[in-house]
């Protein structure tokens, strides 16, 4: 498994800094963020450590972060919600572990600021 010794999200997924979890299978971690920008945010993250979405090669690591995405929104019963990814700092990314939000539980803005 490739893990970053450095990395925030790849210590939630050891277990070595707490999170909320969600839930949790082989392939990705789901867990309550911590500054939570809706009354539902979650963050969807893969096992496999890698820094961004477009630093990610195996299709197959987005394709389970997908997956966790939708089982996240079974296990909540959530019918409306946003999936967003943020690419680079410029876009908002501030942890370089790939990770998906999932946000809901209040009417969401388009387009996000
Ligand atoms: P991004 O800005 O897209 O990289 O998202 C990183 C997210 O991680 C932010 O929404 C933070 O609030 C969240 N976050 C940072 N540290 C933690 C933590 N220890 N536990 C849960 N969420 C965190
Ligand atoms: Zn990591």
């Amino acid at each position: 498994m490739t893990t970053d010794l450095d990395c925030l999200f790849c210590k939630i997924n050891a277990g070595e800094i707490p999170a909320k979890m969600v839930l949790q299978t082989d392939k990705i971690t789901a867990f309550l963020d911590i500054n939570p920008q809706a009354p539902t945010h979650v963050l969807v993250i893969h096992k496999v450590h890698t820094a961004s979405l477009s630093e990610t090669e195996d299709p197959q690591v987005l394709l389970e972060v997908m997956q966790g995405v939708q089982a996240v929104a079974k296990k909540l019963s959530l019918t409306d919600y946003r999936v967003a990814i943020n690419n680079g700092a410029s876009a908002g990314q501030t942890v370089f572990h790939l990770h998906a939000h999932v946000l809901a539980g209040r009417k969401l803005e388009w387009p996000p600021g």
